[in-house]
């Protein structure tokens, strides 16, 4: 199994640093927003860098990439659809990421949604998502349509059960307060919420999640259901037609929910 430790920064984000299975003293960072907290990490545990993996183009996720590569060489993979600092190997969709000096292979999805040109890696049982699904929830809308977002997610969901799921921030108990609005009487999901308030309780992460868990709990991958279905059409005070007007319909109240 993939070794990934979080490296914190800023109030909530995790830059994930992940060990080669070829050699555990090099390393690949995903969404290095703080350079400094990285080399810290890498220092303390005497591990070098030699890639950086991007998946949209904002600050909290880019802010450290030209000072990472400055220091350490690092080749950097980003989205091509976006700017992103010192990008070497831009990537889309369809395409691999192969990083031989760390025995590693990640697939490429396109995830549009959150920005425009968002991707995610996926490979070793391990998704790394950024800000377009969290435990619990999913990115807000900021530059893709509810349409776009829900067919990302799609393409997530489909992945399998016991996909580890290291998304970008920890926002899981905000979340699950509001999914419980969503679903108050989904069993797994009341589950969870003690099991993270636990981990939040001893600031243990609770990312990464999985697939399975989220498609039991997260009201962003279960608009075809019938009870997030009702509870949509109870906040919209209308009936809604289709898994995507759902969709938008839950993002919207989510967007506003305190
Ligand atoms: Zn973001
Ligand atoms: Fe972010």
């Amino acid at each position: 199994m993939l070794t990934v430790t979080p490296v914190r920064a800023f109030a909530d984000n995790y830059l994930w640093l992940v060990q080669g299975l070829a050699d555990a003293s090099r390393t690949a960072v995903v969404d290095p927003g703080d350079a400094q907290a990285v080399l810290t990490a890498l220092e303390q545990s005497g591990l070098s860098l030699d890639a950086i993996l991007v998946t949209h183009h904002h600050p909290d996720h880019v802010g450290g990439v030209a000072e990472l590569v400055e220091r350490t060489g690092a080749r950097v993979f980003g989205p091509a659809a976006e700017r992103v600092p010192a990008v070497s190997t831009p990537v889309r969709g369809g395409d691999e990421v192969v990083l031989d000096s760390l025995g590693l292979r990640f697939a490429v999805l396109d995830v549009p949604g959150h920005t425009a040109g968002h991707i995610a890696y996926y490979g070793h049982g391990a998704l790394f998502c950024g800000d377009t699904l969290f435990s619990g929830g999913c990115g807000r809308l900021f530059e893709g349509t509810p349409e776009q977002m829900l067919a990302s997610l799609d393409v997530l969901a489909a992945l399998p059960d016991d996909t580890r799921v290291f998304c970008a921030h920890e926002y899981t108990l905000s979340n699950l307060r509001f999914a419980m609005t969503v679903e108050p009487d989904n069993a797994d999901l009341h589950v969870w919420q003690g099991e993270a308030a636990s981990l939040r309780e001893r600031d243990v992460p609770t990312v990464p999640t999985t697939i399975g868990r989220e498609k039991r709990i997260n009201p962003f991958l279960r608009s075809r259901t019938d009870g997030v279905r009702r509870s949509a059409e109870a906040h919209a005070g209308a009936s809604l037609a289709s898994p995507v007007a759902v969709f938008a319909e839950i993002r919207r109240w989510k967007d506003g929910f305190r």
